[in-house]
């Protein structure tokens, strides 16, 4: 098997995967902030991106009994909350092919760091890379090799 499939969200505000930082969701795409996880406060979602669906199974949750699947992050397989695929209780049926994803699991990022990339002429990671943690280490170094006068100072004393 490959490396899986990466897609990159080019939005100010995303949230990642806590584990592995690949984006997991865009933030307009919140339905609802006041939903409860297994960990705590969840996020109810229009749609997520880079997950891969568990088996489905029959969930009783707060809010009555509902057919669910749990969402791995693709790059990592970090459960990051669940789907609802079918709800029994009509007033839930507008949860119906939407996302749980749980706060604890995922991180809000800017787009800030790519827009650094750009400046400095990175490119963003190939659709093949699995992870955006190397090219955000890359940038890191850029900046650490091109030191203020008085850090390059500080070097040379040590
Ligand atoms: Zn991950």
């Amino acid at each position: 098997m490959g490396r899986p499939f990466m897609q990159y969200l080019d939005c100010p505000r995303v949230y990642s995967c806590a584990n592995c930082r690949a984006h997991a969701a865009d933030h307009d795409d919140i339905i609802s902030k006041a939903f409860q996880g297994r960990h705590g406060r969840a996020y109810l979602f229009n749609k997520v991106l880079n997950v891969t669906l568990g088996p489905k199974e029959e969930r009783l949750l707060i809010t009555g009994l509902h057919t669910v699947a749990d969402i791995y992050c693709t790059c990592c397989n970090a459960v990051l909350g669940w789907k609802y695929e079918q709800a029994f209780d009509e007033s839930q049926k507008y949860k119906e092919g939407k996302f749980i994803v749980e706060k604890a699991k995922v991180m809000k990022v800017g787009t800030t760091a790519q827009c650094r990339f750009a400046d400095v002429g990175w490119q963003l990671p190939s659709t093949d890379s699995c992870s955006i943690t190397l090219p955000l280490r890359l940038s890191v170094r850029w900046f650490d090799e091109h030191p203020t006068k008085d850090g390059l100072q500080a070097q040379i004393k040590t």
